[in-house]
């Protein structure tokens, strides 16, 4: 199963390109689309799941033209947008069997199936209860299961992990695991921590264009030799700071040891090259594109 990309743009309006020559070709596996927030990741999710149609370009689905024939995803499609609505009259088997019915999913297994969603996310204890009641993350959880619903070979997840504790976090990581041996899975975000561990492949998007896509360490090689750590005196970070990209400090007994990016030719003194994270190749790349 492969979603193959061409040279996609959506113009909103005279002012407003979201997302320019964007090609890319996402196979099974979960894909991190990751990119800082007015990057066109949502953007980008809305034309899949064809609910907003693009300016030109062209979408195939297993070859075939999803734009001239949006049944042909909408009827494997999961998807979790960001603004999420939800019924707040509704308790969670009521909501569940309403979107089951909007998407024409019916039938003996449909209980059951209800079942084991509101179980996988954690719900079945407040299952009864009116979905108006529930907190931000209990609704994001409802929304990741109403996804699930019609067990889908395509699913798009924007920003999923937004007001999730850490421990609905990992649950959501062993649900996409479990999703992930047979289905194209897109999450979104701008945090590297919330994709880093569960994505095979990123693509990494800025001002509406893709800057890289690959798997997770064909990204992190692309910051080689660019990450260094340099042990500071205090008065001397803002001075370095306007000379460096800084990733992060940390306070050392009464210095302050500092992550920084550099181009190999210009390495502030006593510098030590440490090995990139996704994190630093994220900000190393989209740095070089300001
Ligand atoms: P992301 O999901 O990466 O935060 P979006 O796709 O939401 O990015 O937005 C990309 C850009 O397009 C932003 O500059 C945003 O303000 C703009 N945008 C999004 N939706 C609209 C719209 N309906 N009309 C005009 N501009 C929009």
């Amino acid at each position: 199963m492969a979603l193959t990309i061409t040279n996609l743009s959506k113009q909103y309006n005279a002012q407003k390109t979201a997302l320019f020559d964007y090609s890319i070709t996402i196979n099974k596996g979960v894909l991190g689309l990751l990119g800082p927030n007015g990057a066109g990741k949502s953007t980008l999710m809305k034309i899949i799941a064809t609910i907003s149609k693009p300016s030109a370009g062209t979408l195939l689905l297993d070859g075939e033209d999803i734009l001239k024939n949006p049944d042909v995803i909408r009827k494997v499609l999961g998807y979790l947008p960001q603004d999420f609505g939800v019924y707040p009259n509704l308790n969670a088997y009521e909501f569940l069997e309403y979107i089951a019915a909007m998407k024409g999913i019916g039938g003996r297994g449909l209980r059951k199936r209800i079942e084991q969603l509101l179980e996988g996310v954690n719900l079945i204890a407040e299952a009864k209860r009116p979905i108006g009641t529930y907190s931000g993350g209990m609704k994001q959880r409802i929304g990741i299961a109403q996804a699930l619903l019609n067990d889908p070979k395509v699913l798009i997840f924007d920003e999923p992990t937004v007001g999730l504790d850490p421990e609905e976090r990992m649950r959501f990581r062993q649900l996409i695991a479990d999703l992930a041996h047979d289905s194209i899975i897109i999450l979104s975000s701008h945090i590297v921590s919330d994709i880093d561990t569960i994505a095979d492949e990123v693509a990494i998007m800025q001002g509406g264009r893709l800057i890289s896509h690959g798997k997770q360490q064909d990204i992190i090689n692309q910051a080689d030799n660019r990450i260094f750590e340099v042990l500071l005196e205090n008065n001397a970070l803002a001075d370095f700071k306007s000379r460096y990209k800084v990733i992060d400090t940390a306070r050392q007994a009464d210095r302050i040891r500092v992550r920084y990016i550099s181009t190999a030719n210009d390495i502030a003194f006593s510098s030590v090259p440490v090995a990139a994270t996704l994190e630093d190749a994220y900000l190393f790349l989209t740095q070089n594109n300001h």
